[in-house]
C-alpha cells in the first residue's frame, strides 16, 4: 500500500515541473560523499571503498536493477609502475524500448596529499560528489517515472587517473554499443557565480542540440552550449572527462559541467562551498534535458 501511495503522489507531483527531484536527499548525498571520512575517495583507498559502500546502499534503496547479479565492475590498470584495482558501479531503470542512455558521473577524487590534518583532504564536493548526487536523484525519479529509453546509471571510478573507469566500461559494455543513444555525463555541477551550467558535445553531435534548447527554455539556470570545438583550445572539454571514452567509440555524448573555480582540485572544494540553489536548479535542468530525450 505504501508503495502504491508513493506512486500516486509521484504522478501528481509530476505535473509540477520544479518539484520532481528530492532536494533534501540531493544535499545529503553530496555532503556524505564529500565528508572528511571519505578521505578524498582516491581510487584504491579506504575512503574510495567507503564511498562505494554508500553508493551500493543508495542503488539498493532506489531499486536499480542489476545486469549480472551485481552492481560492481572491477577493473585493473597500471599507473606509475603499480597495478591498481578500480570499481565501477552501475545498474539500470527499464525503459519502454530496447535502446539505452548511459547516465554517468565519476565518484573518485584525488585523495589526500601531504600532512595529516583535515586540510590535507581533497573533499571533491563539486568534483565530483555533486555529479554523483544528481545521478542518484535522477535514478530515484526515473525508477517511478518509467522513461522511453532504458537508463543505465554508471558511477565511474578512476576518472582522476585518466578516465580509467569509463575506459573499462566501454571496453565491456553491458549492452550493444549500437543500442546506446547517448552518454549523459556530469562532472562538477554544483556552483558557478554566473549561474551557468555548460553543455558540451553538440558541436560533435548536432542532433542532440534540440533537446538542450527545449530544456533550456524551461530551466532556471542558463545552459550555454560550448567548450567542444577545436578553436576552444585548452578550453575544449571534449577529452576532459569520462564522456570522451564514449566519443572515441562514436557514441554521442552530452557533458554537463561548470567552468573551473578557485577551489578546483584543492582541499577547499568542500561541501560548504556548494551553492545549494544553483545545484538544485542544475539538477532540474539536467533532468529537463534527459526528459526531452525521452519524449
Ligand atoms: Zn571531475
Amino acid at each position: 500500500m505504501k508503495k502504491l501511495l508513493a506512486l500516486c503522489i509521484g504522478c501528481f507531483t509530476g505535473f509540477a515541473a520544479f518539484a520532481q527531484l528530492d532536494s533534501v536527499q540531493l544535499m545529503k548525498d553530496v555532503k556524505t560523499l564529500s565528508d572528511d571520512k571519505m578521505e578524498g575517495r582516491e581510487t584504491g583507498s579506504r575512503g574510495n571503498r567507503m564511498a562505494q559502500f554508500y553508493l551500493l546502499d543508495r542503488f539498493k534503496q532506489i531499486g536499480l536493477k542489476q545486469f549480472v547479479n551485481t552492481y560492481e565492475q572491477p577493473f585493473y590498470f597500471s599507473r606509475k609502475g603499480k597495478r591498481i584495482m578500480g570499481t565501477n558501479l552501475y545498474g539500470y531503470v527499464k525503459g519502454r524500448t530496447d535502446s539505452f542512455l548511459v547516465i554517468s558521473a565519476h565518484y573518485d577524487h584525488v585523495g589526500m596529499r601531504g600532512g595529516s590534518g583535515p586540510d590535507s583532504i581533497y573533499n571533491g564536493a563539486d568534483d565530483n560528489a555533486s555529479g554523483v548526487a544528481v545521478l542518484l536523484a535522477l535514478a530515484k525519479y526515473y525508477a517511478v517515472h518509467p522513461p522511453r529509453y532504458t537508463l543505465v546509471f554508471a558511477a565511474f571510478d578512476a576518472e582522476e587517473m585518466g578516465l580509467q573507469g569509463a575506459k573499462a566500461f566501454v571496453a565491456a559494455l553491458p549492452v550493444p554499443a549500437g543500442r546506446i543513444v547517448a552518454n549523459v555525463n556530469m562532472d562538477m555541477v554544483s556552483r558557478n557565480v554566473q549561474q551557468q551550467l555548460y553543455v558540451c558535445g553538440t558541436a560533435h553531435y548536432p542532433a542532440l542540440k534540440p533537446f538542450v534548447t527545449a530544456a533550456a527554455a524551461r530551466s532556471r539556470i542558463a545552459l550555454p552550449l560550448g567548450h567542444d570545438r577545436a578553436q576552444d583550445g585548452p578550453q575544449n572539454w571534449t577529452a576532459q572527462s569520462d564522456h570522451f571514452e564514449f566519443h572515441k567509440k562514436n557514441i554521442p555524448f552530452l557533458y554537463f559541467g561548470v567552468e573551473d573555480h578557485v577551489d578546483y582540485h584543492k582541499p577547499t572544494d568542500e561541501f560548504s562551498r556548494i551553492d545549494p540553489s544553483f545545484f538544485y536548479r542544475a539538477a532540474l535542468a539536467i533532468q529537463n534535458v534527459i526528459s526531452e530525450m525521452n519524449r
